[in-house]
């Protein structure tokens, strides 16, 4: 609901992080795919899924998301991804395990990812709700060893078609000092195989 109220921003008009590229796992690929395709046919078409993938920067500005959430344990909410408590308010396990995994070092880069269905005007942007709650994470949600946590917002949206070529990945970024990147730059790892999404007109697709 949010979303309706506060607006949008098009997410595709930010700067590109500089030689910035997103590589996924197998693992976290299926995940995508899957949070998608309930998206599109789950049969109610205000429904929102995520998910939180881990990860390193493996060179600058090079991620390698290769874990995505073990658990999945929320209630898809209309036009809302809220993972923090069930309805009787009791913490999820996914939300444990993302508070868990800010203090994992073997993780410096979390991505919190959410879909939107089609439902027309800005759904393919990010709402500036979801943007806010990215520069959050950034700002508040870092472990307390000090080794900085970078936290990306990824975004999947299904297209008026409805069909697998028209879904659309967008990552972008937060940067405390320079404000808002997108990375549009994403690949997946099959086979020791960097593949590329296929890009039409800057927008990456869903499709390999
Ligand atoms: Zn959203």
């Amino acid at each position: 609901m949010a979303d309706v109220l506060t607006g949008a921003t098009n997410q595709f008009e930010f700067r590109e992080l500089p030689s910035s590229k997103i590589v996924l796992s197998p693992e976290c690929y299926t995940r995508l795919s899957a949070d998608i395709n309930l998206c599109a046919f789950s049969g109610n078409d205000e429904l929102e899924y995520g998910t939180f993938l881990y990860g390193k920067e493996v060179k600058p500005n090079v991620i390698y998301f290769h874990t995505p959430s073990k658990h999945d344990d929320y209630e898809p909410k209309f036009r809302e991804f809220e993972v923090n408590v069930d309805k009787n308010g009791n913490e999820l396990k996914m939300h444990k395990e993302f508070i868990n995994n800010i203090e994992n070092s073997i993780y410096d880069c979390i991505a919190h990812i959410h879909t939107h269905p089609y439902i027309g005007g800005t759904c393919r942007f990010f709402s500036n709700q979801d943007l806010r709650t990215i520069q959050t994470l950034q700002k508040d949600f870092q472990p307390s060893n000090g080794r900085k946590k970078y936290f990306f917002g990824g975004l999947l949206t299904v297209g008026p078609e409805n069909t697998h070529e028209s879904d659309e990945i967008s990552f972008v970024f937060y940067d405390e000092h320079n404000g808002w990147y997108k990375i549009t730059n994403i690949y997946v790892l099959l086979d020791d195989k960097e593949i590329p999404f296929t890009e039409v007109n800057g927008r990456p697709k869903m499709k390999i």
